[in-house]
């Protein structure tokens, strides 16, 4: 097992990674930019390093500086978190030529992941269920047309590099085609460096399921269930819970193989994350995501699993801890993204907090690295927190997410708070039986049409 991990990240995700490794026995070095230096996860650190000026370009993804910080404190590992470079194959290669263990997948799966296309066809040589839409990349739009027309108006133009919702734009018929194909390569090309697209079937009233998946690296895989994130704004997750209201136990089992399957045959190490859309019963698969999630707590909640403490486990070359028959599900977990932002326009709000005060109580996480006099720089994601609650069903998860929410005071600044508060008086909520287009629509209705 390592005796030293550095983190390279920051925030609530940098915290829970160290709250693993203090349990593991672990030390940590924390990274942080100069606007970072009273950071709560560089307080819980052992160790802190400082790797550049604000920007994240200079700092948190910045690759020698994050190198020298691990060699002039000898951490033998590097836990990426999620975001910075928690998925950018170039880093882990340099990492390994530097003889330091990167806690996450190989730099080849994060590459054939990472590209929507070859991330499809793997999926599919695999076994696993894909969206309908072109065979691999559209090279103009006469093919695009051809491609459309077979598959049938609306279609989504998807950029190949694309995440974080940029990058995919939406044809409802043939009058949009051009125009949706140009903006989705123009968004590939400025903000992922690379202009290819692809095209699927725009589904009306699907779900985003996602199963967890778990490797060792020597051909077994787990999974653990699903997430459903369905409710979302600007294909961003918003709140997210498993089990998935609308799968079974006999649904979950079937499509959980499927996935652990197809990750063990490439002999996947560590986290995973399989996302589909859901429609009338059948899955189609839209990307993996190779790091561990924003949202993994919530799988946490309901297997009673470490998910940071096993990524460094099998990184260390040690077993997972539990098989398949070990992970049952228990009860029902909702988590809510609390982030600095303004309604209705959801404008960044940084700056003091001058009172915070966080729930508690049974059931109940909250993963934040924001403390009382805490001043939230502006350079970086808006996340501030994360509260998730657990109960033995969803009406208790429910009743403790209200519960938990009245609680909470984060004063000094504007939060997503007030958004939960009005959403959780929603029937549809309460009944779980939205689809990936709801929120939107909700938005536009109470929000005055700032979705
Ligand atoms: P990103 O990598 O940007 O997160 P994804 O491919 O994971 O992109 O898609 C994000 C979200 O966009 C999905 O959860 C869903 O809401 C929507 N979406 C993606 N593909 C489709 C599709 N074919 N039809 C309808 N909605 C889609």
């Amino acid at each position: 097992m390592f005796d030293k991990i550095l983190i390279a990240n920051r925030g609530e995700i940098a915290l829970r990674v160290v709250r693993a490794c203090r349990e593991m026995d672990i030390a940590c070095v924390a990274v942080h930019s100069t606007a970072d230096t009273d950071a709560m996860h560089v307080r819980m650190a052992n160790e802190a390093v400082c790797i550049g000026p604000p920007s994240a370009t200079q700092s948190y993804l910045s690759m020698p500086n994050i190198i020298s910080a691990c060699e002039i404190t000898g951490a033998q590992a590097i836990h990426p978190g999620y975001g910075f470079l928690s998925e950018n194959a170039n880093f882990v290669q340099i990492v390994e030529d530097h003889d330091i263990t990167f806690i996450g997948p190989t730099a080849e799966h994060i590459r054939i992941m990472g590209d929507k296309i070859t991330a499809k066809e793997t999926m599919r040589d695999l076994g696993v269920p894909c969206v309908p839409g072109s065979d691999g990349g559209v090279p103009d739009l006469e093919t695009a047309k051809l491609v459309a027309e077979e598959v049938g108006f609306p279609v989504i133009i998807k950029a190949t590099a694309g995440g974080g919702g940029k990058g995919m734009k939406l044809a409802r018929t043939a009058a949009d085609l051009e125009s949706a194909f140009r903006t989705a390569r123009a968004e590939g090309k400025s903000n992922f460096g690379n202009p290819d697209v692809y095209i699927e079937k725009y589904l009306g009233n699907p779900r985003h399921i996602e199963i967890q998946v778990f490797g060792d690296g020597k051909g077994r895989a787990v999974h653990l269930g699903e997430r459903d994130c369905s409710l979302q704004r600007r294909h961003q997750k918003v709140f997210e819970e498993a089990p998935g209201p609308a799968i079974d136990a006999e649904t979950r089992a079937k499509i959980g193989q499927t996935c652990a399957e197809a990750v063990a045959r490439i002999n996947y190490i560590g986290a995973g994350t399989i996302e589909f859309l859901y429609e009338d019963g059948e899955f189609y698969f839209i990307e993996m995501n190779t790091r561990l999630q924003v949202e993994h707590p919530v799988t946490e909640a309901i297997f009673g699993v470490d998910l940071v403490r096993e990524q460094i486990r099998v990184a260390a070359g040690m077993e997972m801890s539990f098989t398949q028959e070990d992970l049952q599900v228990n009860g029902h977990a909702i988590e809510v993204r609390i982030n600095a932002e303004k309604l209705p326009n959801f404008s960044p709000s940084p700056g003091r907090i001058t009172q915070y005060h966080a729930p508690g109580g049974l059931g109940v996480r909250m993963d934040s690295a924001i403390y009382d006099g805490y001043s939230i720089p502006p350079f970086y994601d808006s996340l501030i927190g994360k509260l998730i609650v657990h109960g033995r069903d969803r009406p208790e998860a429910l009743a403790r997410l209200k519960r938990s929410l009245n609680e909470l005071i984060v004063d000094g600044i504007d939060t997503t708070v007030p958004l939960f508060r009005a959403l959780l008086e929603e029937e549809t909520v309460q009944s779980g039986n939205y689809t990936i287009h709801w929120l939107e629509k909700w938005l536009e209705t109470n929000l005055g049409g700032t979705g």
